[in-house]
């Protein structure tokens, strides 16, 4: 009887526990930043971002398709759009095509912001052009829009940074600290030609900066079910890359003698065996900060569960996991990409090989993921090579100034955003920027659906006005800060 007591007791508390978390799980005001009153020049704005978009900054993975001249010719289209940008600012062509602009601010005892962009962009799939409803480079404006690849990933990022700046300074405005631009030119081809040059000549320089802006997030509507508000996520941290290569040396000959395994068949064995065992799903900071940012916009039920992972942790993972989206944030993926065999139906491989990308979650590094292939492969002729290694980056602080200074200024223009920090599953130049400050922030001030999503990278990239004028106006007020 005592132990009835005892258990209906115990029980009673767990729930009363699990209930008070989540009644404590409640959003949190925040201040909200001045959008400087000034008069955005928007159709001016599109008309430059569509004149930047027909300029092909194609980023090829074999280089030798790149035409470099294609961005030459985008440093003097931007010569020619912001006179008074160029006039004023000190700008640095940086190894032949990068670009690095620094604006003096009224203080020198406030350190430096540093604000990032990318110029080049990835090709269109071949065979789709014709799936565009404005032709990919056209930079058409229609449906108060501009159409093309590069408009949300990320030229807009480039021109309404320009455009903000040349707008303070046609009015005579002085940004309160030095501004820096700094626009890479290989970020979607992962080379070290571009923003890495930009931070070894910046290191060079001795300049730290108070807090650095990337690309990464962006304000997404219906982003998560379950709550009907616009979500503002800003990356706090990404995930490290690593190609893997997968290799295996064969005996050759003709195959109507086969060994028991080729090189082919024990390359598919040692895929089939990473596919079989991924690695194990973790709760890391990033994403947990996610949730707790998240939950006090969702109902009863899912902040009861949400606020209260110390207990429920296991039963989240499963559920979050099931998605292919959900289990990037929880684990280091690893996709097999490209296979090869010999080149012939005939003929027994001297060689065979597969690539695997991985994306490296934090708490893991290329180090510990080779030494689990190894295990999981367990095969001494699989040869594994490690190539374009980046680690997981560092996660910055939520409670920094520049953390601060975007979410205010992210309430200014969307006052019913929920704001969450998130991980980058993918790659920026921002990670590049890491030593020169512990403020790294990736988020893109434009509101997108998840239709508009998937066209980054994909068919029909197009960017709204509204959006044209949000980043301009969002990039003022940082630069006020
Ligand atoms: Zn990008």
């Amino acid at each position: 009887m005592n132990i009835v007591i005892i258990a209906v007791g115990l029980l009673f508390i767990l729930i009363l526990t699990l209930v008070f978390r989540a009644l404590r799980c409640v959003e949190k005001p925040g201040d909200t930043g001045v959008i400087p009153g000034l008069q955005v020049d928007s159709s001016g704005a599109a008309e430059r971002l569509s004149g930047a978009i027909q300029i092909q900054t194609i980023g090829y993975d074999d280089i030798s398709k790149t035409d470099f001249n294609a961005f030459l010719e985008f440093i003097l289209y931007l010569e020619k759009s912001y006179p008074r940008v160029h006039q004023l600012m000190k700008r640095e062509i940086i190894n032949g095509y990068s670009l690095l602009f620094h604006w003096k601010g009224k203080s020198d005892n406030k350190k430096p912001a540093l604000f990032c962009a990318h110029i080049d962009v990835v090709p269109v799939e071949p065979g789709t052009d014709s799936e565009w409803k404005y032709p990919p480079y056209s930079g058409s404006v229609s449906e108060g829009a501009v159409w093309g690849r590069g408009t949300q990933d990320i030229k807009v990022q480039v021109i309404t940074l320009l455009e903000a700046a040349e707008t303070m300074i046609s009015q005579g405005l002085v940004p309160e600290r030095d501004i820096y631009f700094a626009f890479g030119h290989d970020e979607e081809t992962r080379r070290y030609d571009g923003a890495d040059k930009i931070a070894d000549h910046l290191k060079k320089k001795g300049v730290s900066f108070e807090y650095v802006l990337d690309e990464g997030g962006c304000v997404i509507d219906n982003a998560v079910a379950g709550i009907n508000r616009p979500i503002a996520f800003i990356g706090i941290a990404e995930k490290g890359f690593v190609n893997i290569r997968l290799s295996v040396k064969g005996e050759g000959g003709h195959s109507s003698m086969p060994p028991a395994h080729t090189a082919a068949g024990l390359i598919a064995r040692a895929v089939f065996r990473i596919e079989s065992n991924p690695l194990p799903l973790t709760l890391t900071v990033p994403v947990l900060e996610m949730f707790k940012s998240l939950a006090p916009a969702m109902s009863f039920g899912n902040r009861l569960f949400l606020s209260n992972l110390w207990l429920f942790a296991p039963l989240f993972k499963k559920i979050f996991s099931k998605t292919a989206s959900g289990a990037a944030f929880l684990r280091t993926t690893t996709a097999p990409t490209m296979l090869e065999g010999s080149g012939a139906p005939n003929v027994l491989p001297l060689n065979a090989s597969a690539v695997v990308n991985a994306r490296i979650l934090h708490g893991d590094s290329s180090a510990s993921l080779k030494t689990y292939l190894e295990k999981v492969i367990s095969d001494s002729s699989v040869s594994i090579e490690m190539s374009q290694v980046y680690e997981p980056s560092k996660i910055s602080p939520l409670d920094s100034f520049g953390m601060k200074a975007v979410k205010e200024n992210i309430r200014a223009l969307w006052r019913s955003a929920v704001i969450s920090p998130y991980l980058v599953v993918g790659g920026t130049d921002a990670r590049k920027y890491e030593d020169l400050t512990d403020s790294v922030y990736r988020f893109s001030p434009y509101r997108l659906d998840n239709s508009e999503m998937k066209q980054m990278h994909g068919t029909n990239e197009h960017i709204s006005m509204e959006n044209i004028t949000d980043c301009v106006k969002f990039y003022m007020a940082m630069f006020m800060k």
